[in-house]
């Protein structure tokens, strides 16, 4: 029994698995517990492992019984981060013949970065330490094939969809190529999120390209589309516009359904690209009138930032007076916005409060870039309550975060002021 199954994962198969995989290096964190190995040492460890698992000569379970024998009391000390599917079939300790306190390992249905998911792997680089995160698709994935199929399933399970189809999109049917390109796919994700919430904008676009580059040379156009316009939205969110017109527009050239349209739209508004936005809040009325989302949060929000931009604050604030029905979808975006109306209003208290819901919340969206940037928010809040003890912890706070950040006109500018408290 155990046999036949494993009869279908034969070692050729595996290794086009693996081969597919995305590979990271933990991004200059400080940790806590800290593993000696390097980046690529780690990747090593692991390829050596699953070698072994090949030829049939595991060491790991020895060590483990020894382990549980001296009964050790175990210090947490993994070096690699391994995201892989829930499927019975890959264990991934084994598969990489390693023994307990040694890798980190996230499993969910299809191997996606779900914010969860993402929260869990940055525990893993930001307090343990690990040195590689490895993502692995694996042979005859039933979550792929599923979401390939565009399958009726019941209850939840629907919600894997949306987080697999930007990887597999491309792949048209074709269930082994989906697997590979969604591996990849999260990596990129994992790879460019966690570099944009530290403000690192040049590695992030390092990434976004790779993953560009990778989509293109297997001809899926809109996977590539996808990831430039992520980038696009990225770039706006730091105010780094110089970009964002020629990614809009390759982007858009791909790809018009409601995501694609949603993110250049936000994208020219955080850029003050006035003409570009309205045009796009028209496609996106005409085209998907009822997408309760997109009208009560996605196009005030556009349309608020649009009011900001002209130091319309008040308007701005009634703009989002819709979406606070829907708080928790709006990607921290509602209060943000709201906090830079109040700041502008020179309102602190009230410009405090969303801020501080950001950071309160941060479960929402684990990495979202808006969560460094609310610290900054409320530096400038406490300043204009008087707070000197919360303004200059704030200032910390966030130059800690974005203490490796490339120097974007936000951070220029952070410093500047913070540098004034000395
Ligand atoms: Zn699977």
């Amino acid at each position: 029994m155990h046999r036949a199954m494993a009869g279908d994962w034969t070692r050729r198969q595996f290794v086009a698995g693996l081969a597919a995989s995305g590979v990271v290096a933990g991004g200059g964190v400080r940790a806590l517990a800290q593993s000696t190995l390097t980046g690529e040492a780690a990747i090593r460890e692991l390829m050596e492992g699953n070698e072994r698992f090949m030829a049939g000569k595991i060491t790991s379970f020895p060590e483990d019984l020894k382990i549980l024998k001296e009964k050790t009391v175990l210090k947490q000390e993994p070096f690699a981060a391994v995201l892989a599917c829930a499927d019975s079939r890959v264990p991934v300790e084994i598969l990489f013949d390693q023994s307990i306190g040694h890798v980190f390992v996230s499993r969910v249905a299809g191997n996606v970065v779900t914010p969860e998911i993402m929260a869990s792997l940055e525990y893993a680089v930001a307090a343990l330490g690990v040195k590689a995160l490895l993502v692995i698709g694996h042979t005859n994935c039933g979550a792929i094939s599923a979401a390939v199929a565009a399958k009726e399933v019941p209850g939840q399970i629907s919600v894997l969809y949306q987080h697999l189809m930007p990887g597999i999109r491309g792949a048209k049917g074709d269930v082994p190529l989906a697997v590979k390109m969604n591996a990849a796919y999260q990596a990129q994700v994992w790879q460019a999120q966690t570099a944009e919430f530290f403000g690192q904008l040049g590695k992030a676009a390092q990434f976004t390209n790779q993953a560009v580059d990778l989509a293109q040379r297997s001809k899926l156009k809109e996977a590539a589309a996808q990831v430039q316009l992520q980038q696009a939205m990225r770039n706006a969110a730091f105010r780094d516009c110089g970009q964002v017109r020629e990614l809009t527009a390759k982007g858009l050239e791909v790809s018009r359904d409601l995501s694609s349209l949603n993110q250049a739209a936000h994208a020219f508004a955080a850029c003050g690209e006035t003409s570009q936005t309205l045009s796009l809040i028209d496609d996106l009325q005409k085209g998907f009138p009822t997408d309760t989302l997109l009208n009560t949060v996605s196009i005030p929000l556009m349309r608020a930032q649009l009011e900001l931009n002209r130091g319309n604050a008040a308007q701005a604030v009634q703009l989002l007076e819709p979406a606070r029905k829907y708080e928790v979808y709006g990607d921290f975006w509602p209060q943000y916005l709201r906090g830079q109306a109040y700041l502008k209003q020179r309102n602190g208290a009230q410009a405090a409060v969303e801020f501080q819901t950001i950071l309160d919340h941060r479960g929402w969206y684990p990495t979202s870039p808006l969560y460094p940037l609310a610290h900054l928010g409320l530096a400038r809040a406490a300043a204009l309550t008087g707070d000197s003890g919360k303004k200059r912890k704030f200032y910390q706070d966030f130059l800690a975060i974005w203490k490796d950040a490339d120097p974007t006109p936000i951070l220029i500018e952070a410093r500047r002021e913070y540098e004034k408290l000395k």
